[in-house]
């Protein structure tokens, strides 16, 4: 089979998180298969974009609303990824730096979509599925269904994958010129609570939906954001397939951005080493043990509660540990985080911005991983952690209640929690301090961890078992 997959990430070309993660594994695994992925996301202007060789595969024009266009689609030349990649070139429109964050969002990624389904109707030949990811591409299955102009597509199946229900698109009614010409009578198939929501049309309008973890589907019947009824109504066509997760460049014994490499039979020297060299980095102590926070400051990750984390650990435990968080986001919890660097006594210190190759030195070197978060669609953080020996404090929901399973549990091996509240979270902590010092215990637990397989392999079956059931 032939699979399209239309993204806004894809890793490593353009990455805030776990969609970059998802869409740039995914589709290797779906070649090592046997299938042909390929995936077409915007150009931004980035590294990998300067640093790769690209021909350029079809020119065309169109337009959003009254803004006509000439577009670009661009393909790197050698395959470096193991799957066929194509870049969508809009002027004055994709060629920013930055993924997200612009005041024209809603016309940027609308323009991409639009742009993405003009090609495939000039296409030679059709893909046998087309699977769109998250809000930036939800508008797809609509417009290859119900848009006069490309209605010729509504023959090929489309999936919506959701890694993120919280974030939904919303467009107002007048933004409405910006889709091409539509069939009126199916305008309630772009609507949700009397907005346009192109989340909620790609649930309504695709064959299948999937989210990243079973649990994660289960709790969006209940909190996702204003659209629980739709998931319960759409529970016949939709599935949780857990990601699996990069095991080539998430390796602790091939990784390139760690110099200390190591493997299940050298984890405790190796993970000392790399703590060792993260410890001197930012002036921290290596005789305690040393707890990260890895991600987006966000409410959804509960990094405001981070600050009063740290303070009543070292007011309650004592400072008999050390944090370390590499974030960034809400300026609140930035600013706080930064000011306690000031009444750090070495056992405290943070990295505000986005840092990939620190990301990997800190889940080589770290002892624990907090994860708190209020929702947590799957969770990639905590199955990186877990392959790097160092054990995951998690909140029991979506993808982590699928992954994590507490050292209290025969066979168990991390330390879940309740409830996103410091209470909680400190007592895990003191948990984690009680683990470290029980070294017998502590490796056991690495080394179960270690064993643990996250790989794509399964979850890519049931993907290519979804598709088959399409066709
Ligand atoms: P989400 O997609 O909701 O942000 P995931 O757990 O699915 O969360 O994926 C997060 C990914 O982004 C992981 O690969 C994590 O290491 C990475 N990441 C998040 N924030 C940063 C950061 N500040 N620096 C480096 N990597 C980060």
């Amino acid at each position: 089979m032939e699979i399209l997959h239309v993204s806004a990430e894809c890793y490593p070309v353009a990455k805030a998180g776990g969609l970059g993660d998802v869409v740039g594994a995914l589709p290797k695994y779906l070649q090592d298969a046997g299938h042909s992925a390929k995936v077409v996301m915007p150009m931004y202007r980035t590294k990998f974009l300067a640093a790769n060789e690209w021909d350029v595969v079809h020119k065309g024009a169109t337009n959003l609303g009254d803004y006509f266009f000439e577009y670009t689609i661009i393909k790197e030349k050698t395959n470096k990824l193991g799957f066929d990649l194509y870049l969508v070139d809009i002027n004055g429109l994709l060629d920013r730096e930055k993924i997200y964050g612009y005041d024209d969002d809603t016309q940027r990624f609308t323009a991409f979509q639009i742009t993405v389904v003009d090609w495939l109707s000039a296409w030679q030949h059709r893909p046998d599925v087309v699977h769109v990811h998250d809000y930036h591409a939800g508008l797809i299955p609509f417009m290859m269904q119900y848009c006069y102009r490309y209605k010729h597509l509504a023959s090929i199946p489309t999936v919506i994958t959701i890694h993120n229900a919280q974030y939904q698109g919303w467009m107002t009614w007048e933004q409405s010129v910006f889709l091409p010409p539509y069939d009126d009578w199916k305008r309630g198939l772009l609507e949700w609570g009397s907005s346009i929501n192109p989340l909620a049309s790609g649930i309504k309008c695709a064959a299948k939906v999937t989210t990243v973890s079973n649990s994660y589907l289960e709790e969006l019947k209940f909190m996702s954001n204003g659209l629980e009824a739709l998931f319960e109504y759409e529970k016949g066509k939709s599935v949780g397939i857990l990601n699996g997760i990069d095991a080539e460049v998430w390796n602790p014994a091939t990784d390139k951005y760690i110099q200390h490499d190591f493997s299940i039979e050298t984890v405790e020297e190796g993970k000392a080493k790399n703590k060792a060299q993260l410890c001197e980095t930012f002036g921290l102590d290596p005789n305690k043990p040393l707890f990260v926070f890895i991600g987006r400051l966000v409410g959804e990750k509960a990094a405001d509660l981070l600050p009063a984390v740290v303070g009543d650990s070292f007011y309650y435990i004592g400072r008999r540990m050390n944090f370390l968080i590499l974030g960034s986001g809400e300026p609140e919890v930035e600013g706080q985080l930064n000011a306690m660097n000031a009444l750090s006594q070495g056992d405290y210190s943070s990295y505000i911005g986005y840092n990939e190759a620190l990301s990997h030195l800190m889940y080589a070197g770290a002892d624990f991983l907090l994860m708190p978060s209020r929702v947590e669609p799957c969770g990639l953080n905590q199955m990186y952690a877990m392959r790097y020996g160092t054990v995951p404090l998690v909140r029991n929901t979506g993808g982590l209640r699928d992954t994590v399973k507490d050292i209290s549990a025969d066979g168990g091996y991390g330390l879940v929690f309740n409830n996103a509240a410091t209470g909680d979270v400190c007592n895990a902590v003191w948990r984690a301090v009680e683990l470290y010092n029980n070294k017998k215990q502590f490796h056991a637990a690495r080394e179960r961890m270690m064993k643990l397989d996250f790989s794509w392999e399964s979850s890519v079956q049931k993907y290519i078992d979804l598709y088959k059931s399409l066709q």
